[in-house]
């Protein structure tokens, strides 16, 4: 059992909807191990982390509000990624690349943000010893998880990235907007016609649309003989934490790819929010079991 006292801290997450978020899960489930492992709250694991329901028309109401309990950080997410930018003091470099902020904590200068979703995606692929810079990457999607995706490509020194789409207009603003960002990005566009055709010469590809996630478990946004083309070895990578594994990763491991699933992503990308609020590195195995379980995935 967590113990909250009188002196228990206030973590979060903001959203609306937020019922749903597993934040809470894992954050709590890492707590409560740091808490068990002291067996001592006052050694500084004396925290609690709460699903917050913030409406986007209450954003800077709440955002005072928590500064007036002593709230001490909080996760963002959809609709408030964007929105929150102009109530924070202070915008890490990655967060203003990427174009979304996803963790707040409080300084004495009021709030800074992050984005620890860059982070995230890296983490599972540095297990893997490949020459990054000589890699091409095939990203499907262009939306909020794409930009971080880009972003962590870039970081791992991936040149050579393509972004597929379904929509001309859409793909070209996602280009321009890389152009008028600092950061180094080189992307090709294509429509989703050329998929084959790029899936031959992809090392790694990564799904970010929401295709083939619960309760669509049947749908990929592959198709079965366009999968063929996926080169041995290749990386295939979903975003899509449940189900666990998706169509897409079944199929890309039975033409040989690795397959990555989004649950370790959404691990990290909370192990690197938790390392910022309390200072400590949390039980990264206790965080990936309580989704696991909470998610109904075999342990
Ligand atoms: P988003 O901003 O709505 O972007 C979705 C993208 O997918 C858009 O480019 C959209 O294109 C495309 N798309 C949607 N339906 C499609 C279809 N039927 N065919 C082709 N393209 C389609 O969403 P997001 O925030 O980036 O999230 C995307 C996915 O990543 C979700 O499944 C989310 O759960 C997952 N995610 C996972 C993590 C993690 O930690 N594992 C983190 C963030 C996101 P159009 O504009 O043409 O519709």
């Amino acid at each position: 059992m967590q113990l909250i006292t009188g002196t228990t801290k206030l973590l979060g997450v903001i959203g609306s909807p937020v019922e749903h978020s597993l934040s809470p899960v894992m954050h709590n489930a890492a707590i409560c191990a740091l808490q068990q492992r002291w067996a001592n709250a006052s050694l500084g694991v004396d925290y609690v982390y709460l699903a917050l329901p913030v409406n986007a028309a209450d954003l800077s109401v709440a955002i005072a509000g928590f500064k007036a309990i002593g709230l001490v950080g909080f996760s963002v997410t959809i609709p408030h990624k964007q929105a929150i930018v102009p109530l924070l003091s202070e915008v890490s470099a990655v967060a203003k690349d990427v174009g979304a902020v996803n963790t707040v904590w409080r300084t004495d200068e009021g709030w800074s943000g992050t984005n620890t979703d860059v982070e995230g995606f890296i983490a599972p692929l540095q297990a893997y010893n490949r020459d990054w810079s000589q890699t091409t990457v095939v990203i499907l999607g262009h939306g909020g998880a794409a930009r971080a995706v880009v972003v962590g490509c870039t970081q791992l020194g991936c040149t050579d990235i393509h972004v597929v789409g379904r929509n001309k207009q859409k793909l070209s603003a996602f280009e321009q907007s890389w152009v008028d960002s600092s950061l180094p990005v080189t992307l090709d566009i294509h429509l989703w016609e050329q998929l084959p055709e790029l899936l031959s010469q992809a090392d790694l590809i990564v799904n970010t649309t929401p295709v083939g996630m619960y309760p669509h478990v049947e749908e990929s946004p592959v198709d079965a003989v366009a999968m063929q083309a996926i080169k041995e070895n290749a990386i295939a990578y979903d975003l899509i934490y449940t189900p666990n594994p998706t169509q897409f990763l079944q199929q890309a491991k039975q033409q040989g790819a690795i397959a990555i699933d989004g649950l370790e992503m959404l691990v990290q990308q909370g192990v690197a929010a938790f390392k910022i609020w309390i200072g400590q590195t949390p039980p990264v195995d206790i965080m990936r079991q309580s989704l696991q379980q909470h998610l109904g995935l075999s342990t």
